[in-house]
């Protein structure tokens, strides 16, 4: 028995582990697309240790054991002789689960989509795609051949090793550490010795390392063995700096830094708020959509908070969800600098900044959105599919998105608004007419919109998963109800059709009930349509959700009550009249109603209850 637990304590004092899978993937392509931008990785590890920093502040408030040191600073040292750099922090540190955890898995969706992404991205394209991921710390190996990372978590008195090549495999040891915080030390490569320079050094940190609140230190090992620390960053605030003192680009490499990102930003909203509350904000609307936004499970927006400069939080979620794509940070003086969690879920002072805030931003779009211009269209492709989402949740700002809010349409190519989609309806019509469906082609193609199509009728086509849901929620806009194309044949009759030449209709007296006796319960009805000029039938759904609705609570596991569809069939189209003739003569028809009733529902893009059943029946057909 103690033999054995032994060995588990020697074994686990020094161990080899393998990176998971993802891991070594990555690091592969880290290490081989990153070239010509490797400075980056010294950006990233400052950054990791400045949130480190904060992390500790922020958790000592409530764990006075947890204090910061004396002086709590990033150290930067560069040692020729043993071609290493090292970074150290006096954050909140990592125990040895929390190494293996952070820096030998990732516990991320969407890293293998990433990786073979990044595979196939231009070189030029990839350091941008990076940061979007956050692949962070392993940018170290960009540039060192072997990197250690010794930490010691704060609160606890034992420290740990980390130490990999990047090459599959990591060690984890025992280490000394005299206090609280990490280290990261690079064996630098032979060609990234230009980063043992501290002139080098001096001149990447003084590029972002101002938008760092804790001081960035060099050290300098002098030839005689003296050494020399330098403050290198200003660490002064961009957002308390007057507007005129701060220059375009200083705002774009607060941007990058904060956002992750290295886009240029579409919109910088830098402004002091007096009044009821006050504070400073610095906030970019992004220029590019970062690579795994739409995946994201977390749906929360992660503007950062400070009071008094310092970091508090960036989960006060200082503007609703569906403006989580918005970057930056708030700034107030009216909250104490040792808030608490609890105070900052009930305060009524973060009340009111995130009304005032989401105001501002949702006025900067509104007021861009009137331009519908190419950018605010990029700006739209990028992020229209969120912003929708308030059209369901938000009932504050329901009307003012769906103002800002841009469509396809059957009108032309171009994105719409509702105001234009207004401008042009016929004199006679009362709604606005959508169809929802999975892409723009398949609602292209779709038979719903042949009726409509026929009489001049634009209809909107609309392709998020969240559209299937917020139409119901606004209800109308500017007294105009919304209504699925998908249901609204009979509003139809109103309008004239264009189409000349209808071709004869059939005789669907006798073929209407056959094809129900023949199809019994699978539909609610059948009955001749005069909506479709192509197609020879269509679904159409009476009374609940539409059907492109009815798929989406399916495939997302809602026990949905079975809803038979109406068949509506075109008496105009020659295979219905060809049919008609037969039920004419006696003939019996069922093995045509059970393909029918398929066609229709593969035109839907439903699944079929029978797919062998089918293609038996059609291959039998056909064969005819
Ligand atoms: P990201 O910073 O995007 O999460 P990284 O690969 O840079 O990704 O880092 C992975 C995780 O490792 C971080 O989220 C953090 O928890 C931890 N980490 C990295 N560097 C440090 C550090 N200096 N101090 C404490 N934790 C760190």
């Amino acid at each position: 028995m103690s033999d054995i637990k032994n060995s588990a304590t020697e074994s686990s004092q020094s161990e080899q582990r393998q990176f998971s899978a993802e891991v070594g993937r990555l690091l592969d392509l880290v290490v081989h697309s990153l070239y010509s931008d490797r400075e980056i990785f010294l950006r990233e590890l400052v950054a990791n240790a400045a949130d480190a920093m904060d992390k500790r502040r922020f958790e000592s408030l409530t764990q006075a054991n947890l204090a910061l040191p004396e002086n709590p600073h990033i150290m930067i040292m560069p040692d020729k002789k043993s071609k290493t750099l090292s970074v150290s922090d006096d954050g909140l540190g990592m125990s040895r689960e929390e190494l293996v955890q952070n820096l030998g898995t990732i516990a991320r969706s969407g890293t293998k989509a990433f990786g073979e992404k990044l595979s196939n991205a231009k070189p030029e394209d990839r350091p941008n795609l990076i940061g979007q991921f956050g692949v962070g710390f392993y940018s170290a190996f960009m540039v060192a051949d072997r990197v250690e990372v010794i930490s010691r978590k704060a609160g606890t008195d034992e420290a740990a090793m980390w130490s990999s090549d990047g090459k599959g495999s990591y060690t984890l040891g025992k280490a000394n550490r005299e206090q609280a915080g990490t280290d990261i030390i690079l064996y630098m490569k032979e060609d990234a010795e230009e980063f043992l320079e501290p002139h080098r050094l001096r001149a990447i940190i003084r590029k972002w390392a101002d938008n760092i609140s804790w001081p960035v230190v060099l050290r300098e090992t002098k030839e005689d063995g003296t050494s020399d620390e330098q403050t290198i960053n200003e660490g002064k605030a961009l957002w308390l700096r007057p507007k005129s003192e701060v220059k375009p680009e200083q705002y774009t490499e607060f941007y990058h830094h904060i956002a992750h990102a290295f886009d240029e930003p579409y919109a910088t909203l830098h402004w002091h708020a007096e009044g009821t509350v006050e504070f400073t904000s610095l906030l970019f609307l992004p220029g590019a959509r970062p690579f795994d936004f739409m995946e994201q499970q977390d749906r929360e927006s992660h503007i950062h908070l400070h009071v008094r400069r310092m970091f508090i939080t960036d989960e006060a979620k200082l503007v609703p969800g569906w403006m989580r794509f918005v970057q930056g940070v708030v700034d107030t003086d009216d909250l104490p600098l040792n808030v608490s969690r609890e105070m900052l879920q009930s305060t009524p002072v973060l009340a009111r900044i995130r009304k005032a805030v989401t105001r501002r931003v949702l006025n900067e779009i509104k007021s861009r959105a009137k331009d519908n211009d190419e950018s605010f269209r990029n700006f739209w492709n990028n992020f229209g599919s969120v912003i929708k989402e308030g059209l369901w949740e938000d009932s504050e700002h329901r009307q003012e998105i769906a103002e800002i809010a841009l469509f396809h349409t059957t009108h032309d190519e171009n994105l719409t608004t509702l105001d234009e989609y207004i401008s042009r309806m016929k004199p006679e019509q009362e709604a606005i007419y959508y169809l929802v469906g999975e892409s723009l082609s398949a609602l292209k193609a779709s038979a719903q919109l042949e009726g409509f199509r026929a009489r001049g009728v634009e209809v909107l086509l609309l392709t998020d998963p969240v559209d299937s849901f917020w139409p119901d929620r606004l209800h109308s806009y500017k007294d105009k109800v919304l209504r699925s194309a998908a249901q609204s044949s009979s509003d139809l009759e109103k309008f004239e059709s264009q189409v000349k030449d209808q071709g004869e209709a059939a005789e669907t007296d006798k073929l209407v009930p056959a094809l129900k006796e023949a199809l019994g319960e699978s539909v609610k009805e059948v009955r001749p349509t005069d909506r479709l000029t192509g197609s020879a039938v269509v679904l159409a759904s009476e009374g609940g959700p539409d059907l492109a609705m009815q798929r989406l609570l399916r495939r997302s596991g809602q026990n949905l009550p079975p809803m038979a569809p109406v068949l509506e069939i075109n008496p105009r189209h020659p295979l219905i009249r060809r049919l008609a003739e037969r039920v004419a003569e006696g003939e019996t028809i069922a093995d045509y109603a059970t393909v029918l009733l398929d066609l229709a529902r593969v035109q839907e893009g439903e699944s079929l209850p029978d797919p062998a059943g089918f293609s038996r029946r059609l291959t039998g057909l056909l064969a005819q």
